[in-house]
C-alpha cells in the first residue's frame, strides 16, 4: 500500500482518488478552491465513461443525475439535416447510456462517495520535490506535506506541470463560447436528442439534455484574438441577435436563458504531451493528452 497526494478536486482528481482507496492505496486530494460551488455548465459522459465510473463503483451514484443522449443531430444554419448519429450503438455495445450531465452534480456526486476526510479544501499547490523514496508538497500557506506518489489533476494551467515543463503553455482555438444550463421541460425536445447547428463564419450551437428537464446549450463565434472585450459584454440579447437566424430549438433556448445563468470562455487546448509520468509524479486529466494524430485532439474548456 501506498500514500498518494492528488492536486486538484476536478473530475479527475476525484475520480483518480476513487480508484486509488478501491485499490486499497490511501490518498488525500489538495483543492486549490476554497468550496466546491456550483460552478460550469453541462458535459457528455460517453457509454466508455460511464463503464469505467461502473467499474470504480460509482455508476449508481452519478447516474440518475443525468439523462440518456442516443442520437446527435447536426443542421445547417437553414435548419438542414447534416447527419443523424446514432449514440445509442454505444449503448448497445458496451451496456452503457451516454449520459448528458451537469457538472456540478457530477462533481458533487464524486466527492460524496469518497471518505470525507480525503478532500482538504482552500489549499492551493505551490510546488513538489522528489527524491528516490518519496515526493514533498510544498503549499501556498507554507505548509508541505509528504508522500510516496503525487499526481497532478490540476487542470489545464497546472502547476505541476509547469514545473515539470515550463514552456507548456494553453493555446487559444481561436473561437469563445458562451454555456448554460436552463429549465427547457416546456420545450418539449425529443427524448435523448442532442444537437448541434452549424452556420457561417465558426458560428455553432450545441444543445443536450441534462436530466430533470434541464438543457445544456454552448453557443461559439470566432474570434481572432482572445478575451476580447466586445464579446465580454456579451448578455444573451446579444446572442441572440448573433443567432437570429439559427433554426429551433436555438432561439428558444436563448429566449429560456436569464443573463446571470450564461458562462463565458475563450476555448483553449494544450498541446499534446509525450511523456506524463516522471519519477513519482503523474500528470492526469484535461492536461494530461499524449501525443497523437491531431483528429483526435478535441479542444477543452479553460
Ligand atoms: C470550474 C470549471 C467548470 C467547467 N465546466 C465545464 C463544462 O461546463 N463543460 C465541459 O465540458 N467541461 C467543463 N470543465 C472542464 C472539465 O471539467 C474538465 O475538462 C475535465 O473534467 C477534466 O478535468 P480535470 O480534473 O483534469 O481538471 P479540472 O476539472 O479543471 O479540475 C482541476 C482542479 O484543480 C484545482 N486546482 C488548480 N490549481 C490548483 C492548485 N495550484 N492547487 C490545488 N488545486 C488546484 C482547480 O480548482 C480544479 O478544481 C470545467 C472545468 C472547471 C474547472
Amino acid at each position: 500500500m501506498a500514500h498518494f497526494l492528488v492536486i486538484g478536486a476536478g473530475l479527475g482528481g476525484l475520480a483518480t482518488a476513487h480508484g486509488l482507496l478501491r485499490l486499497g492505496h490511501s490518498v488525500q486530494v489538495y483543492e486549490a478552491a476554497p468550496v466546491l460551488r456550483e460552478v460550469g455548465a453541462g458535459l457528455v459522459l460517453g457509454a466508455n465513461a460511464m463503464r469505467a465510473l461502473q467499474q470504480l463503483g460509482l455508476h449508481e451514484a452519478v447516474r440518475p443525475h443525468g439523462s440518456a443522449v442516443t442520437s446527435l443531430k447536426l443542421f445547417d444554419q437553414k435548419g438542414r439535416l447534416l447527419q443523424n448519429a446514432d449514440t445509442s450503438v454505444f449503448t448497445r455495445a458496451l451496456g452503457f447510456d451516454n449520459v448528458g450531465i451537469h457538472r456540478a452534480a457530477l462533481q458533487q456526486a464524486l466527492l460524496q462517495e469518497l471518505p470525507t476526510d480525503t478532500l482538504i479544501l482552500g489549499k492551493p499547490f505551490e510546488s513538489f520535490q522528489q527524491t528516490a523514496t518519496g515526493v514533498e508538497a510544498f503549499f501556498t500557506d507554507g505548509t508541505t506535506t509528504h508522500a510516496d506518489f503525487l499526481i497532478g489533476a490540476d487542470g489545464i494551467r497546472s502547476r505541476v506541470r509547469r514545473q515539470l515543463l515550463p514552456t507548456t503553455e494553453p493555446r487559444y482555438a481561436g473561437y469563445t463560447c458562451w454555456r448554460a444550463v436552463v429549465e427547457a421541460a416546456q420545450l418539449e425536445l425529443p427524448e435523448g436528442e442532442s444537437g448541434e447547428v452549424w452556420g457561417d463564419q465558426g458560428r455553432r450551437f450545441g444543445y443536450v439534455p441534462v436530466g430533470n428537464g434541464q438543457v445544456y446549450w454552448f453557443a461559439c463565434l470566432n474570434s481572432p484574438a482572445p478575451q476580447n472585450p466586445k464579446f465580454r459584454a456579451f448578455q444573451v440579447a446579444e446572442l441572440q441577435h448573433a443567432f437570429h437566424s439559427f433554426p429551433a430549438p436555438v432561439p428558444a433556448l436563448l429566449g429560456l436563458t436569464r443573463n446571470e445563468q450564461v458562462l463565458w470562455n475563450d476555448i483553449l487546448d494544450l498541446k499534446p504531451l509525450r511523456q506524463l509520468a516522471f519519477g513519482r509524479v503523474l500528470l492526469l486529466g484535461m492536461q494530461a493528452t499524449l501525443l497523437r494524430p491531431t483528429w483526435a485532439r478535441a479542444p477543452v474548456w479553460p
